[in-house]
């Protein structure tokens, strides 16, 4: 086939696709994204589309909804939704975090699922894809309230998930005390100490160390590749971090560990600015500990840093920006103001926070672009590394973890890369994490054959 022949097949695939599952945008958008980079694999390899491996790959083997009821410390009685999306296990069992947030949807998870495939891919390390939430709002809930939930979020979990079926872990709304009361109910209703059925636990039942860390030190380490491709390093670089939940923390610990400057955190009620760079152990003690609000930090740090309520973290010049809050928080006004203030490098914390019309802006005037699907594949990287742990009963040292996470990023981008060169794109990491990931799962899935 001819690439417009190819380019024609894509379109019409993708346009079945949105119709088959309406008023999912977001996962409209992964898809699309994808879609859009493949032409010239498929020409390369006609027997991809002979096996119908686009229309198997955009469809999950797997969805499960479920009701999640609980109550709070009033006795009142909540209904929330639970998800679990198995999207493909050609590599591995699926392995994705959870979301607990108030937009969660179906879409929603079908659009981090659908990422989740890819990237868990780019690591190398047999892993397959699916995610799953709930649109429960942890803001503001006791730790009993929380409690409840995950038991009775699990209570139906349970029987979806095991160590070589599916593995789920954290995401936004669910970190280590999320995953400790969904471990222990798991525990409790199949009588199985069974490690290796969630990741991101505690540290002193089975969790890895780096774990919390990686997400965010991955992408800086992603970052670090792509400005050393360009003869640069990250000493002295001002960073426009957004976000201030585990992946923005670790990025900006890691990026001060470098060199660089991070200068700004933000949360649903606006951003925070700091001409002395961001002090992460306030930051710290007031996320993690307190689970306060970022206004606080910019209260308490004193002259240097102020807050500006519903602002856009954007318009604060920077040499490089990495989104680390959630999907499409940089549109294509804030790549405009990024890259008049000068910005020569992007990479995605978070998952897709790029809109598409950005992602585009900032490859036409060259500034380097990360993909999340690459530049946050460390987090879950990271967990494959405490399943081989819980697997062995081993645990490994922070060093030890910290040398594979550094190798693991160093090959993804170089797979990346690559990739991208050979398939015509050189520069275009987006094409190359596509390309790369895509080849990986659907040479396994050819091989399996038709399921
Ligand atoms: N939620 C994370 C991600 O988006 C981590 C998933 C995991 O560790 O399984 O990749």
């Amino acid at each position: 086939m001819t690439r417009l022949d190819t380019k024609d097949a894509l379109a019409s695939l993708y346009a079945e696709i949105e119709g088959r599952n309406p008023a999912q945008p977001e996962f409209h958008q992964a898809v699309h994204e994808v879609l859009e980079t493949l032409a010239p694999v498929l020409e390369a390899r006609p027997e991809y589309a002979e096996a119908g491996l686009i229309e198997r790959l955009c469809e999950p083997e797997r969805q499960i909804i479920f009701r999640v009821p609980w109550q709070d410390d009033r006795g009142r009685v909540h209904v929330n939704r639970g998800f679990r999306v198995e999207f493909n296990s050609a590599l591995g069992p699926y392995k994705g975090g959870l979301r607990f947030h108030p937009s969660v949807n179906l879409g929603i998870v079908k659009f981090l699922g659908f990422e989740q495939v890819f990237k868990n891919a780019l690591t190398g390390l047999g892993i397959g894809g699916g995610k799953g939430g709930s649109d429960f709002d942890p803001h503001g809930r006791s730790d009993a309230e929380i409690m409840r939930f995950c038991q009775s979020y699990m209570t139906e979990l349970y029987r979806h998930i095991g160590e070589h079926t599916d593995v789920p872990a954290g995401d936004i709304g669910v970190g280590t005390r999320e995953i400790g009361y969904l471990f222990g109910q798991y525990r409790r209703i199949t009588n199985r100490w069974e490690a290796g059925v969630l990741t991101g636990k505690g540290q002193g039942w089975g969790g890895s160390l780096i774990r919390p860390e990686a997400t965010g030190y991955g992408n800086v380490l992603f970052m670090a590749a792509m400005l050393r491709e360009r003869g640069e390093d990250l000493e002295g670089q001002t960073a426009v971090v957004s976000g201030s939940g585990n992946v923005a923390i670790y990025t900006m610990e890691k990026l001060i560990a470098l060199g660089a400057n991070p200068v700004t955190c933000s949360d649903s009620g606006g951003y925070v600015v700091d001409d002395k760079g961001i002090d992460i152990e306030l930051l710290k003690q007031i996320k993690e500990v307190e689970r306060g609000r970022v206004s606080e930090y910019a209260e308490r740090r004193g002259a240097s840093a102020r807050f500006v309520p519903n602002g856009r973290v954007w318009e604060v010049p920077a040499d490089i920006a990495l989104p680390s809050a959630t999907q499409n928080e940089l549109d294509e006004k804030d790549a405009e103001t990024l890259i008049r203030n000068g910005v020569k490098a992007v990479s995605e914390g978070a998952n897709m926070p790029t809109t598409p019309a950005a992602v585009q802006l900032f490859q036409k005037v060259g500034v380097a672009f990360g993909p999340g699907k690459a530049a946050n594949a460390g987090g879950v990287a990271v967990s494959a590394l405490e399943m081989t742990q819980n697997h062995s009963r081993t645990s490994w040292t922070a060093a030890r973890v910290e040398e594979e996470l550094d190798r693991i990023m160093r090959d993804i981008h170089t797979t990346c890369h690559e990739t991208a060169e050979r398939y015509g794109a050189p520069g275009d990491y987006v094409t190359g994490a596509n390309i790369a990931g895509f080849e990986r799962v659907a040479d396994a899935m050819l091989a399996q054959g038709v399921i």
